[in-house]
């Protein structure tokens, strides 16, 4: 099914995010995370790739394991910094083969020390326009409540936007956030820039204290002092800190969903358990 689809059926949706390992490991564990998140009934799933398109391969057959194994729209996520025209052909291939129809294209992180892409697609819009060319597929982007980091400004950020969603980009995943305000201004600022496709709201629930601060700087996410409090009081207590994210998390999708945002997009960390706690919190909420 395409996620467009999905996503316009006029329900709240819950969708969830894994990644598959790095080569050299097995892929039989992530088939099990795969098979034990498709349980929890998510809207759909989507597989990560790694950087500059690493396990590619494994993304591809991660997403055929969730989508015809275990029975969950799957979306797979595709990066093109380091790709030619022929590979990325080639896996839009594979895809069609394994029946999966809905890809989130996204240009992947410069590799340290670089400042421009040096392959054969600059943005994700110029992957994007391949894939609307090729055919059959229900595109996807990302977006950013706080601005990406390269941007200069977040409405010179919103502006390029347009430009995916004008190269055939159906909706777009948000990078975490922590403040809901965050997002509320966000959306308003894509609608009065014309960006009209459904937002899904992506929310990650933190359940270890000592990797925030390096996901944060990463991705230019703000922590707000509430949330930055919880992580300093509990995050020497493992079992604390795994309640405590739990609670954050749940608490900030009631909020979401409370003041009309549809789609949330669970970043799980291949932690269904956890997906878990939080769906389970919110069952009659995504009924
Ligand atoms: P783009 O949309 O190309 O944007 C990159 C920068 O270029 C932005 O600053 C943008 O404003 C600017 N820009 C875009 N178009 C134009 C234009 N036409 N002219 C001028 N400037 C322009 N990374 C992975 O490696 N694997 C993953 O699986 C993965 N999944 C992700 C999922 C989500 C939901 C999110 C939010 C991010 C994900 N990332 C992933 C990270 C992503 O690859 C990086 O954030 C990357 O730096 C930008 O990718 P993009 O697709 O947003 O790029």
């Amino acid at each position: 099914m395409k996620i467009i689809d999905i996503l316009n059926a006029g329900k709240v949706t819950v969708s969830c995010e894994l990644f598959p390992p790095k080569h050299g490991s097995q892929l039989s564990g992530a088939k099990l995370v795969v098979s034990e998140t498709a349980k929890l009934n998510p809207s759909f799933i989507s597989i990560t790739c790694g950087a500059g398109g690493s396990t590619g391969d494994r993304t591809v057959s991660l997403a055929g394991e969730a989508q015809n194994v275990c029975g969950v729209t799957a979306l797979a996520h595709l990066t093109c910094i380091s790709a030619g025209r022929d590979s990325i052909k080639g896996v839009l291939a594979e895809l069609a083969s394994l029946g999966i129809e809905n890809i989130l294209a996204l240009r992947g992180d410069l590799p340290e020390g670089q400042t421009s892409p040096a392959g054969h697609y600059r943005y994700a819009s110029d992957l994007m326009r391949e894939i609307r060319d090729y055919g059959g597929f229900c595109i996807g982007g990302a977006c950013y409540p706080e601005g990406h980091p390269e941007s200069a400004t977040l409405q010179e950020d919103v502006d390029n936007l347009k430009i995916k969603v004008d190269c055939g980009c159906r909706f777009l995943t948000t990078q975490m956030f922590f403040d809901n305000n965050v997002l509320y201004n966000y959306m308003f600022r894509l609608l009065r820039s014309g960006v009209d496709v459904p937002i899904v709201a992506g929310v990650m629930p933190v359940i270890d204290g000592r990797q925030i601060n390096r996901i944060c700087k990463l991705s230019g996410t703000a922590l707000p002092p509430r949330f930055k409090a919880i992580v300093d009081r509990f995050s020497s207590q493992p079992a604390a800190m795994v309640q405590a994210g739990v609670a954050y998390a749940t608490e900030q999708i009631i909020d979401l969903v409370a003041n009309g945002v549809r789609h949330v997009h669970l970043y799980t960390m291949n932690k269904p358990d956890i997906a878990g706690k939080i769906m389970s919190n919110l069952s009659e909420i995504f009924a």
